[in-house]
Parts: structure tokens; C-alpha cells; sequence
């Protein structure tokens, strides 16, 4: 938006001219006008007193009636729990995280990073002034391994908490017990050092209770209310207008193709307004996108008076400046259709909405124990999801929702969709806990208990990566593994490559990762000519040397020159830049940790392949008799995927560091290893 001053390298800069001011103030009172017709903003006075009487609050109003825009913004000019409140307010997406503040930073009349900022994983915009922080719930967990009480923060605001991701509901139970010791040390200190005079020169702050707020779109009120010690509720009336729901009459075969017809159908036949379909995954969007276009191109020659199409995809990778297509309003003439995934359900308000289209699936985190992955899986949505994605569509006048399943198939839906803690490996969950100073893991105080099973296994595998001793208690190791913004086994791999001699082409090789789906440009009509042109970075061993030599010749490349280079070699410069983006976070978080990243082991791919070995251990996989691979451990059958350059490859043992579960098991990101390498590097696991 205009109301960010942007330096050359896209970085907010310092300097505010006064016409930049004037024009963030006038911006300012044009959104107040909105912001006066929401209907928690009617509310914010009584919010916030309720917030004054109360350490935790719980909030509840449909999507779109202005609770994350309005109640941290009405907290921060509160004098609760003490003058100038701090408030930190947890989103599960970065997606969210960052639009949130970009438009909180609007409707206050400042920049990103001044009194308004955020902070998500690889990149933070905040600053000494900043007093309202829109954080991922997992940058709010690691900045408690340094401040373990969170005496930074004096409101911490839980939005979204009806997800229930795995972050959240930790950070539920942390808050518990911080509240408590808050509240103690805010005591002692009332009745020893309150009105003594600090020391001069100090620029401490005094300890405060700390305030919690729990925000959600749905009415599960009553399990936070008696998880948070019978904390009150507070129901906010929202403005929803009628929307009408129209089923599929028989079950669709393919949720794209039903999307599609639905798309144009409401092109053609229905007033202006925009679309949004929700879609699993950010590879539906590519597709339908591709779809869509080749349907626009017959249809402006045979209906050139239909006004055209403009395509917005939403998903949590795609880069912010992309995003913020989706968000603004459509060129005169013009029907918006926003191709999104789960992060447009309730975590953002998209204007102007007047039909949605339901394909009824979203990609799930879910655990498999017998190969020790979490995977990303193609599931049917609850329907409590369904009716949140129906009620995109009523925000500001009547809507229709399209859903692409029928209404016997939506009767069948769960009801509510299970917590993430229950679904996904806890290697990460437990580790953190560990570091925060949670010493038995089993009294832990989680709001839904996972499974006895899920955390032995998360046990035994932090076990495997040295994190903990065999009695369990954390090691030096696993606690730089838990600082390090990386899930425990690429932490592993990333500690691995200092004693490999390789740290800097780790950095650049999980930076890689980092970006990997949409690095590659892979369409059908140019795979041919894609394959030809990198056929020079194709290395022996596999996929990873391969990534990492494509970035060496991306950077071998003048910057002005790099353009091309990446159109002629089928590469997603927006994707590069990221991944450079990535590897300064990472070496910077090296450099905090006191370790010097900047050994590299040249063109020698054993320190990069062994470092990766040490981490990943449970993703590898021996040759079998008959030409198959099986994991090592569990002796399933695991398949490389056509789009890995080892496939169709014979050699002793594989290691990968995804696996994609659809009807087969497929291997992404392979590289050929020593089978001797998986018992010398993961001793703990394979014996000696
Ligand atoms: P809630 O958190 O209750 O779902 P929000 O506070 O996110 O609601 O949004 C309230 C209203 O603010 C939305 O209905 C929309 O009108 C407006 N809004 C929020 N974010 C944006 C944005 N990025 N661009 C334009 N309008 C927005
Ligand atoms: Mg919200």
C-alpha cells in the first residue's frame, strides 16, 4: 500500500517525509468510516473493561466482524494492565500475520514496524516503538526459549484459536502457568519495589499480570472458558446476510473440473461479484489457473461483452506482494475469482465476495507412525469448515455458496475438525517443550491430550537425533536444535553440517527446500525444454547436489542478468529471492548461536549428503532384490517420484526429505546414499 515507505531492497526505511505522514493520516480516517460500521468496534469500550476486571477473556464473533483488526487495536490504547500496554496477537498463518499488520498499520496511520508490526518466521518487521505485534503462533513459542515468561508482552491476544493448531493449543498451556507466575512476581513486586524509584539510567520495564485473550470465530466457547479456570465470555452479534446454499445433485468425480464449470457458470449467468474457491492446494490453484485461462481466451472472442476474468491465488507461500492482489479491489469490468486455500476460511477478509465455491477438501497435516512423517493430505473438510466457507460469501450483502459435494455427502462431514495435536508428529511439540523448561512432558497441561503412543514416538525420535539422553532430559544439542527455525530433523541435519565441514551448503540447501514447490517451473507444455535446460545441473547423487547447483549458477549470474537466466533455465526468480531471503535468517540465526556458517565443502557431496543422513535417517530407504526401495525401518514400499531426478534410478540406498502420500507413496527430493552411512550416522537408532 502507498502508507509503506519502501527502501530499494523492499525494506521499510527510516525516513518518514512529512507528504508521507499526511497521506498514512488521511488513509486513516477514510478506513475509520468502515471501521465504525463493525460490529465489534460498537463493543471495543466494553471489551476492553472486561479485559480490565479479568486475566483471560474469551471473545467470540463470526469472521469479518473485526476482531483481529479491532480488539488488539482498542487493547494497545487501553491503560490495562498497565500505561502504554504491549500486545502480541498469535496468527497460525504467516499469510495472516502479515496482511493483519499491514492493515492494523493502515487503519492506525503508521508503517509496518512502527507502533504496528510483525514478526514471522525468516522475517521480522518490528521495532523498539512497536506496541502491537501480529506474530505466528510458532515465532511467539521460540521468543519464549529467551523470555520465558514473556515479560516483553503485557496482553497476549490467541486469534483463530477454533483451529487449534498445534502451536496455539501449546502456547495455551504455556500461558497457564506464565499467567501464574506473572501474577506473583507482579505481587512481590507491588508490595518491595513499587514507588521506590528505579535505578537511574534503567530502562527496564515494570512487571505487569499478563492479560489473555482468547479470540474465535466458532461457539466452542465453553472448552476454552473452562480450560482458562472459568474465564467469562464475551459474544459478539455479528452482520451476516442471508447466503444460499446450492449442492451438487450427484457426487463429482473431480473437484476441479466441477470448479471450473461452476466458475464460468457463475460468470455467465449471475449478477456481478466476485468468486472465491476454495481449493486444497496451492497445485490445484496452478492448475485451475491454467484451466481458467485457456476457457477466458474462447470466451472473450465468442461473448466479448461477459467483462473478463482476473485470477487471484491465495495460499500461504505465495510471496506478499501477490497476495495483495486478492485483497484489492477488481479493475471496472472486471469478476475477481480468488483461488485460495484454507488460509481465506476465516483467518482473512477478503472484500467484495458475493459467491463461493466449496470444492469441500483441504490439505491436512496428518501423521503416519509407520514411516514417522507428518504428510500433507487431501481430506474432506468438518462441517463447522463448510459453514465457515459459506459465510465468506454474506459479508456485505446476500451471497450463494456453490458447494461441489451433496448435501448427503455434507451430513456426513464431522462435525468439527480434530485439534492438529492429535493428528501430527510431536518431535517438534515436545523438543519445544523440553527447551522451555517443561521437565515431564507428561503433566504438560494440554487443552486435548495427545495420544500416549504419539509422544513415546516423539520421544524415541528426539532420542534418535541426540536431543535428549536416554533418561530424557534435553541436551546441549537439542537445545540449539530448538532455537533454530527449522523442525527438529533439519535442525539436525543443519547442526550436523558444522562437525561435516559443509555449514554454508546446508544453509543454502534448506533454504532451497524452503521454496522448493514452486522453485522449478514444471508445466506440461514445457517440461521437455525445462528438462534440456537444466540437464546441466544435473548431479550424480540427486535432487539436493542438483538444487544447489542451480543456486550456484543463479549467483554466478550478474543481478541484472538474472531475469533471463531464469526464464531460459524454467526458474521462478520470485522463488530464488526468497530462498537468498531464507539463508540470510538462517545464517544470522548461526551467527547468534555463536557458529561460523561459512565453511563450505566446494563440489563435494559427501559432508552434504552425510549431514543430511544425521537428520533424516528415518527417511531412507534400502534397494530391494527386485529393483523396489523399502524403508529401512518399517520395510514399506516407497516410491521416487517421477519428477526426482533419480527416478527410474537403481542404486543401494535412497534418502528423501519429503514423502508424498497419495494413492502411492512417493519419495520427492532424493539423493543417492551409502548404506553404511545410515548405521554410522544415526548410531543411536541402528546400534553399533
Ligand atoms: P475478524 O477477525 O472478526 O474475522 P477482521 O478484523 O479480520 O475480522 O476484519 C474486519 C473487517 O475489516 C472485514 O470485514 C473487512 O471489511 C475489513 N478488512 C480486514 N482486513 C482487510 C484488508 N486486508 N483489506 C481490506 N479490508 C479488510
Ligand atoms: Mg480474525
Amino acid at each position: 500500500s502507498s502508507s509503506v515507505v519502501k527502501g530499494a531492497n523492499g525494506k521499510v526505511t527510516g525516513k518518514v517525509t512529512p507528504a508521507v505522514k499526511l497521506a498514512r493520516k488521511q488513509e486513516a480516517e477514510r478506513l475509520l468510516e468502515g471501521r465504525k460500521r463493525l460490529p465489534v468496534y460498537e463493543v471495543r469500550d466494553e471489551i476492553t473493561k472486561m479485559v480490565a476486571d479479568n486475566d483471560t477473556v474469551i471473545i467470540i464473533a463470526d469472521t469479518g466482524s473485526g476482531k483481529t483488526t479491532q480488539i488488539p487495536n482498542a487493547l494497545m490504547r487501553s491503560s490495562t494492565p498497565c500505561e502504554a500496554p504491549r500486545v502480541v496477537v498469535t496468527q497460525p498463518r504467516r499469510v495472516a500475520a502479515l496482511s493483519l499488520a499491514a492493515r492494523v498499520a493502515a487503519e492506525v496511520g503508521c508503517g509496518v514496524g512502527g507502533l504496528v508490526g510483525y514478526t514471522i518466521r525468516f522475517d521480522d518487521k518490528s521495532s523498539k516503538a512497536t506496541r502491537l505485534k501480529f506474530a505466528t503462533d510458532g515465532a511467539l513459542l521460540a521468543e519464549m526459549l529467551a523470555d520465558r515468561d514473556l515479560d516483553r508482552y503485557d496482553i497476549v491476544v490467541l486469534d483463530e484459536a477454533h483451529e487449534r493448531s498445534l502451536r496455539t493449543d501449546m502456547l495455551m498451556g504455556f500461558l497457564k502457568d506464565i499467567q501464574k507466575r506473572r501474577r506473583e512476581k507482579y505481587e512481590l513486586w507491588e508490595k518491595e519495589v513499587k514507588g521506590k524509584g528505579k535505578e537511574k539510567g534503567s530502562d527496564a520495564r515494570d512487571p505487569s499480570p499478563l492479560k489473555i485473550v482468547v479470540m474465535s470465530a466458532t461457539i466452542d466457547a465453553k472448552r476454552f472458558s473452562d480450560f482458562f479456570n472459568a474465564a467469562p465470555v464475551v459474544y459478539v452479534k455479528g452482520r451476516q446476510f442471508d447466503v444460499e446454499v446450492l449442492y451438487a445433485e450427484e457426487a463429482q468425480a473431480d473437484y476441479q473440473e466441477a470448479a471450473l464449470k461452476t466458475i464460468f457458470q457463475i460468470h455467465m449467468k449471475r449478477p456481478p461479484g466476485d468468486v472465491l474457491v476454495f481449493l486444497p492446494g496451492q497445485d490445484d490453484i496452478e492448475s485451475l489457473t491454467a484451466s481458467i485461462t485457456t476457457y477466458m481466451k474462447d470466451l472473450a472472442t465468442t461473448y466479448p461483452s461477459r467483462g473478463s476474468l482476473l485470477i487471484c491465488p491465495l495460499y500461504a507461500k505465495l510471496a506478499p506482494s501477490e497476495q495483495a492482489k486478492a485483497f484489492a479491489p477488481a479493475p471496472p469490468n472486471t469478476r475477481k475469482i480468488i483461488l485460495a486455500t484454507n488460509v481465506a476460511e476465516t483467518s482473512v477478509t477478503i472484500p467484495g465476495i458475493k459467491y463461493v465455491v466449496d470444492s469441500g477438501m483441504a490439505k491436512e497435516k496428518q501423521y503416519h507412525a509407520a514411516v514417522g512423517i507428518d504428510s500433507l493430505v487431501t481430506e474432506s473438510i468438518s462441517q463447522s469448515s463448510a459453514m465457515q466457507r459459506t459465510g465468506r460469501a454474506g459479508r456485505e450483502a446476500s451471497g450463494i455458496c456453490f458447494r461441489l459435494y451433496t448435501e448427503k455427502d455434507f451430513l456426513e462431514l464431522e462435525k468439527t475438525t480434530k485439534p492438529e495435536i492429535q493428528r501430527v508428529s510431536l518431535t517438534f511439540a515436545i523438543l519445544h517443550l523440553l527447551a522451555a523448561g517443561q521437565e515431564d512432558v507428561w503433566k504438560f497441561d494440554f487443552m486435548d491430550r495427545p495420544s500416549k503412543e504419539s509422544i513415546t514416538a516423539a520421544l524415541l525420535t528426539l532420542h534418535g537425533l541426540t536431543a535428549i539422553d536416554a533418561k530424557g532430559r534435553i541436551t546441549s544439542f537439542g537445545r540449539q536444535m530448538a532455537s533454530l527455525p527449522l523442525e527438529p530433523v533439519f535442525a539436525r541435519v543443519l547442526l550436523s553440517s558444522f562437525a561435516e565441514g559443509c555449514p554454508s551448503d546446508i544453509i543454502d540447501l534448506l533454504s532451497l527446500l524452503g521454496s522448493r514447490d514452486n522453485l522449478l517451473v514444471n508445466t506440461v507444455a514445457t517440461r521437455d525444454a525445462a528438462n534440456l535446460a537444466r540437464k546441466k545441473f544435473v548431479h550424480r547423487t540427486g535432487d539436493h547436489m542438483m538444487l544447489l547447483n542451480i543456486l550456484k549458477a543463479f549467483e554466478d549470474v550478474e543481478k541484472d542478468e538474472r531475469k533471463t537466466w531464469c526464464k531460459d533455465n524454467f526458474v521462478n526468480l520470485k522463488a530464488m529471492n526468497q530462498v537468498l531471503q531464507a539463508r540470510v535468517q538462517l545464517r544470522e540465526r548461526c551467527e547468534r548461536l555463536k557458529l561460523d556458517w561459512e565453511v563450505s565443502a566446494g563440489d563435494d557431496a559427501e559432508p552434504v549428503l552425510n549431514s543430511l543422513v544425521s537428520g533424516l535417517f528415518a527417511n531412507t530407504a534400502l534397494l530391494q532384490p527386485d529393483g523396489s526401495y523399502r524403508h529401512t525401518t518399517s520395510r514399506r514400499l516407497i516410491n521416487v517420484h517421477p519428477g526426482s531426478t533419480m527416478h527410474n534410478k537403481k542404486v543401494p540406498a535412497i534418502l528423501y526429505d519429503e514423502l508424498v502420500l497419495t494413492t502411492k507413496t512417493y519419495a520427492r527430493g532424493v539423493s543417492s546414499i551409502t548404506p553404511n552411512s545410515i548405521r554410522t550416522k544415526a548410531p543411536s537408532v541402528f546400534g553399533n
